[in-house]
């Protein structure tokens, strides 16, 4: 079938398939879903098929990890891919920035890994026209009448993305390692109505649009790939003068997307999410996704640490919401106190800072030892003596509150930002073991 056919077909089958009016019928739609994918695709997968007499729910397969993954990567796929001879198409590709690598039809990326872990993905046509079909009816929603222009951000273009093209949309795709000036230029020429990027670029674009340097006039922003700080989704919004639509997406799959309530909200009519509960609301999510076909993604723990929303949210959707994807598993910040270690989670330290002070233009806390905080701050000039203060208070009487008193608080004027990484707010680089 026609490559755009199969998109329809998809898009058909996303738009029309209607919304679950309650909780009960979408976990029954989702356990049909997954009998269906245990006798289409797991059935192929060398990994998983000795577990196929013998699965009655999603609890019958054993969870896996991003190491396990990728170490089990020539039985879990599907397609009889090797390891070896996928890393180096996907090596080469990043190495010539030519990002059309293909073995036979199924596309090869690698993963950004910023754990430091190199992760691969491949992605067959079907699930290409999936995820474009998923992506229309969630995230850009084709105008009649109208071929809309997106500008997409990344490190690395893959063919997933470019499949968007067709006579709906016009995709360009802007390589992050560019320098900032230049792909301002370039921005201006292609005069987007869309663009979608990480929040640190959408910050770097806010800032030379701010200056006078950038004149883009977008109807929509998409936001992906790093936590979008509700500050700066603030900023961003009023710059460009239109609302951002937030995405979880990765490696893994397509998430989630917030609502037009700015609400996020899981995927979960095509991946099935189990919650490893941290604490209160906090969980690592378990996910399942039923689009995935070539590298079937079953009970995968990721290490992101997300906060569920208890209040419904006022769009009606029965899809879990979340009130915060709060960050990774390795940037938890731990101290000693006189009890022993103590763990703090990052949105909690930024929280607290948040109520203290408003003082600062950005931020970003790097945690070196079990006692020491680097903290980098920018600010006015005027303001800078007042704003340490303010910081010093906030993290000083949070700290206490554990029972950690002897944490030094280093501050720097600025941050250092490298173009291709993710922002993470708060950073820990105390090596943990895995
Ligand atoms: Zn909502």
């Amino acid at each position: 079938m026609l490559f755009k056919l199969k998109i329809i077909k998809y898009w058909l089958r996303f738009r029309f398939r209607g919304t679950f009016s309650n909780r009960e019928s979408l976990e029954s739609y989702q356990k049909k879903s997954f009998q269906k994918f245990v006798s289409n695709v797991l059935v192929h997968s060398p990994f998983y098929s000795p577990y196929i007499k013998n699965i009655k729910s999603f609890t019958d397969v054993p969870v896996i990890q991003k190491k396990q993954f990728i170490e089990q990567f020539d039985s879990i796929n599907t397609v009889g891919l090797k390891l070896e001879e996928a890393m180096n198409v996907a090596l080469e590709a990043e190495k010539t920035r030519d990002f059309a690598p293909v073995i036979n039809t199924i596309s090869v990326g690698l993963s950004t890994g910023t754990s430091g872990h190199r992760g691969i993905f491949i992605v067959s046509e079907n699930e290409r026209a999936a995820w474009t079909a998923m992506v229309m009816t969630r995230v850009l929603k084709p105008k009649l009448f109208k071929r809309q222009k997106v500008a997409f951000f990344l490190r690395a273009n893959n063919n997933l993305y470019t499949s968007v093209n067709s006579l709906l949309f016009e995709f360009r795709y802007f390589d992050i390692f560019k320098p900032l000036e230049i792909l301002a230029k370039e921005l201006e020429q292609f005069n987007p109505d869309c663009i979608a990027a990480q929040p640190s670029v959408l910050m770097d674009l806010c800032r030379l649009s701010i200056k006078g340097k950038l004149h883009v006039s977008a109807t929509k922003i998409i936001s992906f790939a790093e936590v979008l700080e509700n500050e700066h989704k603030k900023l961003i919004e009023e710059t460009f003068n239109c609302p951002i639509t937030e995405v979880y997406q990765c490696t893994e799959g397509f998430l989630g997307v917030s609502c037009q309530y700015g609400v996020m909200h899981l995927n979960e009519d095509i991946i099935h999410v189990e919650k490893e509960t941290i604490e209160d609301n906090r969980f690592y999510p378990i996910i399942t996704d039923f689009t995935r076909s070539s590298q079937p993604v079953v009970r995968y723990r990721l290490d992101d640490i997300l906060i569920e929303k208890k209040e419904k949210c006022k769009c009606g959707s029965v899809f879990n919401a979340l009130e915060k994807i709060v960050g990774r598993e390795d940037d938890i910040l731990s101290f000693h106190s006189g009890k022993g270690v103590v763990f703090i989670y990052p949105d909690l330290i930024c929280r607290r800072i948040a109520i203290q002070t408003d003082k600062f233009k950005n931020y970003k806390i790097i945690q070196t030892d079990n006692d020491t905080l680097h903290i980098y701050l920018e600010t006015d000039l005027e303001k800078k003596e007042k704003c340490i203060l303010e910081f010093t208070d906030a993290i000083e009487d949070l700290l206490n509150e554990y029972g950690i008193t002897t944490t030094k608080l280093l501050f720097f004027d600025s941050i250092e930002y490298l173009a291709g990484n993710k922002f993470r707010r708060v950073e820990s680089r105390i090596l943990k073991e895995k």
